[in-house]
């Protein structure tokens, strides 16, 4: 155990768990008997077999997914290249629906434009993207729908999924994958970098249904080709070892934590109190999204009424060992991500601060 945990509210790379990162650092010395390092293990070794698939079938029992149905793949490249990845495989000059609710999406739709044509479906950037659309305007025949089911940035997160008409649908998930308890068949594609709620950066998980990642296009480079990597299981070439095997501990943790359904559970309730404690006081805080039922339970966004005081504030979390509260550079304000590492003296940590605050 490390002398000194702070509570860190980033948003990512972000607060793992801290059996995860004691079992990590054995790993880091020797593992299972090798007389090597995680890191030394050639990524065709046995050793490193048993960690590659062990995490992959995880993953799935994980999201309750059938692995003859369902593939996962672990890539590099960041949630981002996925941006780019997804249509360029699967988009061929077509037309697909994108649901603009933030900063990810644009991204993930300006990307796509290069590969087909892009309508979107709904958008919520009149408001600053503080709310999730509710009516979406879909193409027929479309070859996707996409959504970003938690907008780390902006602090909302879809309560519900739309209705595609057997449309497939894709999210991302990058930052609540794992964290919810949605029916994870309904999506034919998902993808997530693990640095929120999976694990280290380095590594992205790519969830998909078999069938659709097999009529992806063969017209690219192999590297950026889904069935590349469908085909070889994800050692096409040297997978980012280390962050898979730390991916599979944190696997480990969630289900002694009960699974996902136990800590969609959790989360929502410990949200509740934080969200419950900024509208205690209206004349104090200014929660950044203020339609309820969007409110994400993964990352709270606020700001202060009277902003004079954001410096102020900070300097006092930080005092009282809360860290990482600063909004993101295109929003401002604060931004409290509550990932399923987080613990519940944080969580406890971060209510008395805001009740302390306000009575001030
Ligand atoms: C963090 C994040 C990304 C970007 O992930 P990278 O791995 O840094 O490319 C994309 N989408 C969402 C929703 C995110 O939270």
């Amino acid at each position: 155990m490390p002398n000194k945990r702070i509570h860190n509210f980033g948003a990512g790379p972000a607060t793992l768990p801290v059996p995860v990162l004691e079992e990590a650092s054995r790993g880091v010395l020797e593992i299972a008997g090798s007389g090597m390092s995680v890191l030394e293990v050639s990524h065709r070794s046995k050793e490193y077999e048993a960690i590659h698939f062990d995490a992959r079938d995880r993953l799935l029992r994980a999201l309750g997914l059938d692995a003859a149905e369902y593939a996962a793949l672990f890539l590099g490249g960041g949630a981002s290249l996925q941006f780019a990845a997804l249509p360029m495989n699967l988009l061929g000059g077509g037309t697909a629906d994108y649901v603009n609710t933030g900063e990810w999406s644009t991204k993930a739709i300006k990307e796509a434009k290069r590969f087909g044509t892009v309508n979107v479906a709904a958008s919520s950037e009149d408001k600053k993207f503080s709310y999730i659309p509710k009516s979406l305007k879909l193409t027929p025949g479309a070859k996707y729908v996409h959504i970003t089911t938690n907008n780390t940035i902006e602090g909302t997160e879809y309560g519900w999924l739309p209705e595609t008409g057997g449309v497939p649908l894709v999210a991302d998930m990058s930052s609540d994958i794992l964290g919810r308890a949605v029916d994870y068949g309904k999506f034919s594609l998902i993808y997530a970098g693990a640095q929120k709620n999976l694990g280290p950066a380095g590594v992205t998980v790519v969830v998909a249904r078999r069938k659709w990642l097999e009529s992806a296009t063969d017209d690219i480079a192999a590297i950026l080709s889904y069935k590349t990597h469908l085909k070889a299981d994800s050692l096409y070439n040297t997978p980012p070892v280390f962050a898979i095997y730390m991916v599979g501990l944190v696997l480990k943790w969630v289900e002694a934590q009960g699974g996902v359904a136990a800590l969609d559970k959790r989360n929502r309730e410990r949200a509740g109190r934080i969200y419950a404690a900024l509208d205690a006081y209206p004349q104090v805080y200014d929660p950044a999204v203020t339609q309820k039922e969007d409110r994400s339970y993964m990352n709270v966004t606020f700001r202060l009424r009277d902003a004079n005081g954001e410096k102020e504030f900070l300097a006092g979390a930080q005092a009282a060992g809360l860290d990482g509260l600063k909004g993101h550079r295109a929003v401002g304000g604060f931004r409290a991500s509550i990932y399923n590492a987080m613990t519940a003296d944080g969580i406890d940590a971060l209510v008395d601060y805001i009740e302390k605050w306000a009575r001030k």
